[in-house]
C-alpha cells in the first residue's frame, strides 16, 4: 500500500520528520462497455468504484498498480448492469471486502441483504474518517443508476459519472464542487446516427435513459467549470460511435478558455494513469 501511496503521487512529500502530504486519488483500471473498474483513495481508505471486468482481470490489474486486495475496503456498485456489476459479489466473498449498491441494483442482481450494505440515494456512506461517498442518482436504462461524489477530510472532491442519458439538477450542483471529474464520453453523434446500429438502439443510447453524447459532456463540463478544477477524465468511450480525438476536442471547445487542468481519456484496457487531487495543501503526521 505504502509503495502504491509513493508510486502514484498520493504521498506528495515526506520529510525526516514522518510528515507527509496526502492526496484524493482517481485510477481507472478500465473503462467502456466490456468493463468498468476504479479506485479511489485517501490516506489508507481505498474503495474500488464498479467491478466489470473478471475477477483475474481486476486482480492483475490491481496488482500491476502495486495493490493488494487486502488494500480494497470496500466496493460501490453503481448500477446492475454487466459492465458495472459483473464481478462485485464474487471478489467481495473471495476478498472479504464490503459490497455497497442501492436496493433497486441489489434486487436486479438477485443479492441478498446480508451479502450487501443498502444505501439510499443522496446518503453519504462514510467508508471510513478519511474517505466518504455521495450516490447522486441519474437517468439510465431501466436501472437505478448513480453518479459517485466522494469526498475525504480535507472536503476535496472527486466525481465519478458514467452512463446517463442527460444531466439533472441535482448532478451539476454536486459537480460544481469538485476538483477533479470522470465522466462518459460515449458516443459522437454523426458517427452513432451514421453507423450500423439499428435505429431502435440509436433511440436508446441517445435518450433520456441512455449515454452521454461528446456535445452533451462538453455542455455539462462547461456549466460546472470552476477555477479549481484540476482534472477531467472522459470515460465509457464507445468503440463503434466515437474516437478518443472526437470526445476530446468536442469537449475542449466548450470549456477552453475557463480550463487549466488537465485532460485524460479512459481506455477499455487500463489501469490508466492517476490523477491526485489536493497534493501539498495539508501536512498529516504518520
Ligand atoms: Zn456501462
Ligand atoms: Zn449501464
Amino acid at each position: 500500500m505504502k509503495q502504491y501511496l509513493e508510486k502514484y503521487g498520493f504521498i506528495d512529500r515526506v520529510d525526516i520528520s514522518g510528515e507527509y502530504n496526502m492526496a484524493l486519488g482517481i485510477t481507472h483500471l478500465g473503462s467502456g462497455s466490456r468493463g468498468n473498474c476504479a479506485i479511489i483513495n485517501s490516506d489508507d481508505t481505498t474503495v474500488m468504484i464498479d467491478c466489470g471486468f473478471s475477477i483475474k482481470q481486476t486482480e492483475k490489474r490491481l496488482l500491476s498498480l502495486d495493490l493488494n486486495v487486502s488494500d480494497i475496503d470496500a466496493i460501490v456498485v453503481t448500477h446492475h448492469h454487466q459492465d458495472h456489476s459483473k464481478s462485485a459479489m464474487g471478489v467481495s466473498k473471495k476478498w472479504n471486502t464490503p459490497l455497497y449498491c442501492n436496493q433497486f441494483t441489489a434486487k436486479r442482481m438477485k443479492w441478498e441483504s446480508d451479502e450487501c450494505n443498502i444505501f439510499g440515494n443522496l446518503e453519504r456512506i462514510d467508508i471510513s474518517s478519511k474517505l466518504s461517498i455521495l450516490p447522486i442518482p441519474v437517468p439510465h436504462d431501466d436501472s437505478d443508476n448513480i453518479a459517485v461524489i466522494a469526498s475525504d477530510k480535507n472536503n476535496h472532491r472527486a466525481a465519478i459519472v458514467t452512463d446517463l442519458g442527460e444531466s439533472t439538477d441535482e448532478l451539476i450542483k454536486h459537480l460544481s464542487g469538485c476538483e477533479h471529474i470522470s465522466i462518459e464520453a460515449n458516443y459522437d453523434n454523426s458517427r452513432l446516427m451514421n453507423g450500423p446500429y439499428p435505429d431502435l438502439l440509436k433511440r436508446r443510447i441517445s435518450g433520456r435513459g441512455g449515454h452521454l453524447s461528446n456535445e452533451q459532456t462538453s455542455e455539462i463540463l462547461e456549466r460546472v467549470c470552476h477555477p479549481k478544477l484540476e482534472s477531467i477524465v472522459l470515460c465509457h468511450l464507445s468503440e463503434k460511435n466515437n474516437a478518443p480525438h472526437l470526445a476530446e476536442s468536442e469537449v475542449l471547445m466548450g470549456i477552453d478558455e475557463n480550463f487549466f487542468g488537465e485532460i485524460a481519456i479512459s481506455s477499455q484496457n487500463g489501469p490508466d494513469f492517476t490523477h491526485s487531487i489536493g497534493n501539498g495543501k495539508e501536512i498529516l503526521t504518520i
